[in-house]
């Protein structure tokens, strides 16, 4: 079974957002048009939302964003009108932060329980930020034996000059999806 893991495409990092990255409102159509356009008895959609209490640690670095239940932290239009199979929040605890949304807090999310129950090896992975959240959860998929695709047209790096290279990682256009 293949899922695709669609990451932190949310309110706070669009391009008016709180923490912005750029191009995220025209990224969210997009990934958008491919989540219409895949079967879905072939794929699991699934979505990570960054989701912080108020004064979370992460805010000594970082502008305040995603607090949870405000609009910030909610999918940027279309994504929010999705049925997802699953959303998995992450930077939930006060005291910690996680960009991977392999874990939450110091314990696993939801996430690596899910994928093995409905038995999915290949997972296509999107979103923003490629050098940040989308990188870190990469890295833990692999580790965790997972067949790992980035979707390249349909994710982007806060930091514009950054590329993604890991040895196992598949890179693939979405068109090829
Ligand atoms: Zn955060």
């Amino acid at each position: 079974m293949r899922a695709i893991l669609i990451i932190d495409m949310q309110n706070d990092f669009s391009d008016f957002g709180t923490l912005p990255v750029k191009k995220s409102l025209e990224l969210a159509n997009r990934i958008s048009n491919l989540i219409n356009s895949v079967k879905r008895e072939q794929f699991k959609i699934l979505a990570s939302l960054d989701y912080h209490p108020i004064n979370h640690v992460s805010f000594n670095q970082f502008p305040v964003h995603c607090v949870a239940k405000t609009k910030g932290s909610e999918h940027i239009e279309p994504l929010n009108n999705f049925d997802y199979d699953l959303i998995i929040k992450k930077g939930t605890k006060k005291n910690m932060d996680n960009f991977s949304c392999f874990y939450n807090g110091k314990r696993e999310s939801k996430l690596k329980k899910y994928l093995t129950k409905n038995n999915i090896t290949d997972i296509y992975v999107c979103g923003i930020a490629l050098d940040i959240c989308v990188e870190a959860t990469i890295k833990d998929l692999i580790k965790n034996n997972y067949n790992v695709f980035l979707i390249e047209d349909l994710s982007i790096p806060l930091d514009l000059n950054y590329v993604l290279e890991l040895d196992k990682l598949t890179k693939i256009n979405s068109s090829k999806i």
